[in-house]
């Protein structure tokens, strides 16, 4: 069985407990216009242009975007790690892009890794079919789950996507015991105005009990991978979340979870 990823992290530490190897796979649905990863938007294995150092000098190149991997390459590369799983609580993460548009290898992938009792979290942004998405969700033992936008029309807007979808899994997803660490993107203007994040506040007071909730503020650092990919990055000019605003944000959820963090 194989998959297609763009990277695979070692020694991550903001993608769930502990030290972990997180694979991030290509292919998402959504085009949320402040992600980090341009690289999972397409499905397939692209070929850019880069440059590459030679000597003082840079000269033009073809790179790769994406690879294919086995699934016995991915339990490989889990189990070369996995003495950094056992001291720190780790373990693996499938993120992307939107691991769930290759649900049967992660179905196969989590499986795996529970046979070798390799603790599992799955990044989502909820937008799946929901027999794939139930499939996948009672098969890990965490899950990360983004909160972006509840307002269906600005959601649209500013990911593409109506979030109906999304928000039947989320309330599906709380009322199951898998544990969920909820994700809240901080974007000027948009994810951070005063109706969204009330709209979020009284979504999650409706949905019992919350462990964690992860704030993370936008930064810059996606610029250079849009226009290697050659994308039109929208929001080039906005400047890093200010920490400020984070703080506030933070104090504004404190109440709702044992832990809020202010994520990388
Ligand atoms: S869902 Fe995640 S990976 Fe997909 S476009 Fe949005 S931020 Fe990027």
């Amino acid at each position: 069985m194989k998959a297609i990823i763009f990277d695979i992290r070692s020694f991550s530490v903001h993608d769930g407990p502990g030290i972990r190897t997180t694979f991030f796979f290509k292919a998402c649905p959504l085009r949320c216009v402040w992600c980090h990863n341009p690289e999972g938007f397409h499905p397939g294995i692209q070929k850019v242009a880069g440059t590459h150092k030679m000597g003082q000098s840079s000269v033009p190149c073809i790179k790769q975007v994406g690879e294919i991997i086995t699934l016995n390459q991915a339990i490989s590369k889990a189990e070369a790690d996995r003495v950094f799983y056992e001291v720190s609580g780790g373990g693996i993460t499938l993120s992307g892009g939107e691991p769930l548009m290759q649900a049967d290898f992660v179905i196969a992938l989590l499986e795996a890794a529970h046979q070798l009792d390799i603790h599992t979290a799955v990044d989502t942004s909820g937008y799946a079919p929901e027999s794939e998405f139930q499939e996948v969700m009672t098969k890990t033992d965490l899950v990360l789950f983004d909160l972006k936008i509840m307002e269906d029309a600005q959601h649209k807007k500013f990911t593409g996507k109506s979030n109906r979808l999304i928000l039947e899994n989320f309330k599906w997803l709380m009322r199951q015991k898998t544990e969920v660490i909820i994700r809240i993107p901080l974007i000027d203007d948009i994810t951070d105005t005063p109706q969204n994040l009330e709209a979020i506040r009284t979504l999650l007071i409706h949905t019992g009990a919350i462990q964690r909730i992860d704030l993370l503020p936008y930064h810059q650092t996606a610029c250079n991978k849009y226009s290697r990919l050659g994308l039109t990055y929208k929001l080039k000019q906005m400047p890093n979340y200010s920490v400020e605003k984070q703080q506030q944000i933070k104090t504004f959820f404190n109440d709702l979870a044992p832990m809020v963090t202010i994520g990388a």
